[in-house]
């Protein structure tokens, strides 16, 4: 297979096939290698499956509220299975049109099924046929990180993966960690009549997240009836009976959870074992993400990564962009193409929906900023007392000295939708003014953006309800 393709891809989920098709357009010749599922982690055990059940779990949560403001709706209980299916049928839908059909389509695109692995820079090696080439892009993703909690593998428990295939709905669920995917699986499975137990070490749920905006998610969960457990340490877990046990240590004393189902929710670890990526000579850094600058080069030169397999931001929309601004590179070294992770937006899909984009107060300061803010709670927005979904907040960051908004993080109905319009204002360097000066749809979640800019300098209480 030597010379038969300008570009060789590990991997075919949405890093890969965003590269594959860029490449494509500028007329190279790509092969994906794929040793699993077509598609990777999104369409089948990420984005889609649990979008398409947390979208659920609000529906009836609509519907309750529904009932309570006179729609007469009753709740006439969960049918899983029918739900599970619905699950199936979105996700077959789209990794027919968006994956095979795409594969079948477009020229220049070839998959080859099997696991690669480098022998050295230019060859890779698929259940023992050599392939060599001059360019690869290492797209290999990650999967659940499990930690050595004594104990853990003797018995069943869940990962992200597993928990969105699940036939039956378990009457109760222990959660250990409180990162994303611990609150959106978690609020999802409440909602659909689960007892819900979160057990996070650090003081806070969603630690990588604005502390208030963090807050603002805990205090919505916990007022749904989940329960979470903060600065517990997870010491061993013991399966018995079909139940599990988790033993914890909490402010110096034991402390014990039992759930039907256990499900481990502490991260993502990198593919990057058993590649050959020594062999190529592509450094790692001490967590074991491929090191990548920012036009996704790694230390080999011919080869570059993008996506989860970098650690980055860790959502389908970076990697893809990733392996887009890696492929430019490869294919026009002198594009000077870099990766804008500060202006890229992202979401958590609890309710209220948390959105982030740019910089935090603190990463501001690190940055060289003088740092101003303004929060909104989201009880402040007309439409959110319309909608009777009044939890969270919007808090704006600023440079003080030109007002350029820097940052924006909500967590608020609709919030995933909201913090598109934010992550403009971060790209395009647009001021608090520009923001409040901007008419927004009336009455919209939306508007809270503009209150809240508004807010920088006026009682915002004081507006009409046009907020003029
Ligand atoms: C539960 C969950 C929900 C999520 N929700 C969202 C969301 O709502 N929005 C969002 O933007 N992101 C979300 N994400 C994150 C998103 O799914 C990932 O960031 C994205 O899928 C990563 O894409 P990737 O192509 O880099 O890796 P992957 O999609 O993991 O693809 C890597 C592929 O490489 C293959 N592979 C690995 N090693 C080899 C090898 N040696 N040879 C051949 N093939 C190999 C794997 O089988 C896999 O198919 C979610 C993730 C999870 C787990």
């Amino acid at each position: 297979m030597a010379d038969e393709h300008d570009l060789i891809i590990l991997g075919s989920g949405s890093t890969a096939f965003a590269a594959a098709l860029r490449a494509q357009s500028r007329g190279a010749r790509v092969l994906m290698i794929e040793k699993s599922m077509l598609g990777g982690t999104c369409v089948n055990w990420g984005c889609i499956p649990s979008k398409t059940l947390i979208h659920a779990a609000q529906l009836y949560q609509d519907a309750r509220f529904g009932a309570r403001v006179g729609l007469g709706l009753h709740e006439e209980g969960v049918d899983f299975a029918r739900l599970t299916d619905h699950k199936e049928r979105v996700v077959g839908h789209l990794r027919q049109t968006r994956y095979l059909d795409i594969l079948k389509n477009v020229p220049g695109l070839t998959l080859l099924r099997g696991t690669g692995r480098f022998l050295d820079p230019q060859t890779v090696e698929v259940e023992g046929q050599r392939i060599r080439g001059e360019k690869f892009l290492v797209a290999t993703g990650g999967y659940p990180r499990i930690p050595p909690i004594p104990g853990l593998t003797e018995g069943d428990f869940l990962t992200s993966r597993s928990a969105l295939l699940l036939k039956e709905l378990p009457g109760s669920l222990v959660i250990i960690g409180g990162g994303v995917i611990a609150l959106e699986m978690g609020q999802m499975y409440r909602r659909l009549g689960t007892s819900v137990t979160v057990l996070e070490h650090g003081p806070r749920v969603l630690p990588a997240v604005d502390g208030d905006v963090a807050l603002a998610v805990q205090e919505a969960l916990c007022g749904e009836g989940m329960e979470i457990v903060l600065d517990v340490t997870v010491c061993g877990v013991t399966h018995r009976n079909g139940a599990t046990l988790v033993q914890c240590e909490r402010g110096g004393a034991p402390v014990e959870f039992s759930a039907e189902r256990l499900l481990v929710a502490v991260g993502t670890a990198p593919a990057t074992a058993g590649i050959g990526l020594e062999e190529a000579g592509v450094e790692l850094d001490p967590k074991g993400y491929v090191r990548v600058d920012e036009r996704l080069r790694t230390s080999a030169p011919g080869i570059w990564a993008a996506g989860d397999v970098t650690g980055g931001m860790m959502i389908a929309t970076a990697g893809a962009r990733e392996g887009v601004v890696a492929v430019d590179d490869m294919l026009d070294p002198g594009c000077g193409c870099t990766m804008d992770h500060l202006s890229t937006p992202m979401a958590i899909f609890t309710d209220p929906e948390v959105g982030l984009v740019g910089h935090t107060e603190a990463s501001a300061r690190e940055a060289g900023y003088e740092v101003v803010s303004n929060t909104l709670p989201v009880f402040a927005i007309p439409k959110a007392h319309v909608t009777g979904q009044t939890a969270g907040i919007i808090k704006l960051v600023a440079d003080s000295a030109t007002g350029r908004i820097l940052g924006a993080h909500l967590a608020c109905h609709r919030g995933a939708d909201i913090i598109n319009e934010a992550a403009l204002a971060v790209r395009f360097r647009l001021t608090v003014t520009d923001l409040a000066n901007s008419l927004h749809v009336y009455p919209s979640m939306g508007e809270g953006l503009r209150l809240c800019a508004q807010g920088f300098d006026r009682d915002v209480n004081l507006l009409s309800c046009c907020a003029e």
